[in-house]
């Protein structure tokens, strides 16, 4: 009797293994459910902001409300709750998790530059979330065990802690670095292109953003965010290859803003 209940879920369970996202036709490996993944993001949500300093600091905070909002429109996920933080430490690093929750770090914001930017960044990482990138890589390297286990005790309690939070996409803050695939960032970029341009923003300036990125990998070793997204040189290429479809997608947004307000360097993340 007592066997039962996990036998049945994992039955209920195996009923979403193999789903067709909406995004780009494929299917996929799921043993999670979107809710599921939700659940666990917002979680993992929750904790890093429970320890993470956040700035309201204008006018960056409103530039990120309104580029979050933009691309959010777009990516059309009814079950996201959106949240956009910005996170005050000197770290190349952005994420969003599942259900919509995103993190961008100030040390990240001279490589964004410009609005346009950071909608190149937050694009990719929301591509990320609404690809599923998270729950496909729990499913791959996790037992049904430990999503059993988070989803129903809670990701403080679970002994996996850092690596889930590793594979919902916060890695750097915990110290697992969990790199995305290299699909998953063709995917993601692909993605996320889309998303900025129909959001309104100049997609060339995706492209822009990545070559100022790939200057800072010269000489010493890459920082965490770059060194979990591959080689420069093909993700640019790969951006070109689409970039005349994305231009297409940005002529038909309801509204052009280009590249948008230049961001500020913030007091604390300027380098000496
Ligand atoms: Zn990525």
């Amino acid at each position: 009797m007592k066997n039962t209940l996990p036998l049945l879920l994992l039955f209920i369970l195996s009923l979403s293994a193999c789903v067709t996202l909406n995004e780009t036709g494929q299917k996929k490996l799921l043993l999670t459910t979107t809710e599921q993944e939700n659940q666990m993001g917002e979680e993992g949500y929750e904790e890093v902001l429970k320890t993470a300093k956040i700035t309201k600091t204008e006018p960056v905070y409103s530039i990120l409300q309104d580029v979050g909002s933009r691309i959010a429109a777009v990516a059309n996920r009814p079950d996201f709750t959106w949240e956009y933080n910005l996170i005050d430490e000197d770290q190349l690093n952005a994420w969003c998790m599942p259900g919509g929750k995103i993190a961008v770090y100030t040390g990240i914001l001279p490589f964004m530059k410009n609005e346009a930017g950071m909608a190149a960044v937050i694009g990719h990482e929301v591509a990320h979330a609404t690809l599923r990138h998270s729950g496909q890589r729990i499913s791959q390297e996790m037992g049904m065990s430990v999503i059993l286990g988070v989803v129903s005790g809670g990701l403080q309690s679970s002994q996996n802690h850092d690596q889930i939070m590793g594979l919902l996409g916060a890695g750097a803050t915990v110290g697992v670095m969990l790199p995305y695939g290299r699909k998953h960032e063709t995917e993601a970029d692909l993605i996320g292109l889309q998303y900025m341009a129909r959001a309104g923003y100049d997609p060339q300036q995706a492209i822009s953003f990545w070559e100022r990125f790939a200057e800072i990998t010269k000489g010493s070793a890459p920082p965490e965010f770059l060194s979990t997204h591959p080689g420069s040189g093909t993700r640019i290429n790969d951006l070109q290859k689409h970039m005349s479809e994305a231009v297409a997608l940005y002529k038909k947004a309801p509204k052009q803003y280009g590249q948008g307000r230049d961001l500020p360097t913030l007091p604390q993340t300027k380098k000496k």
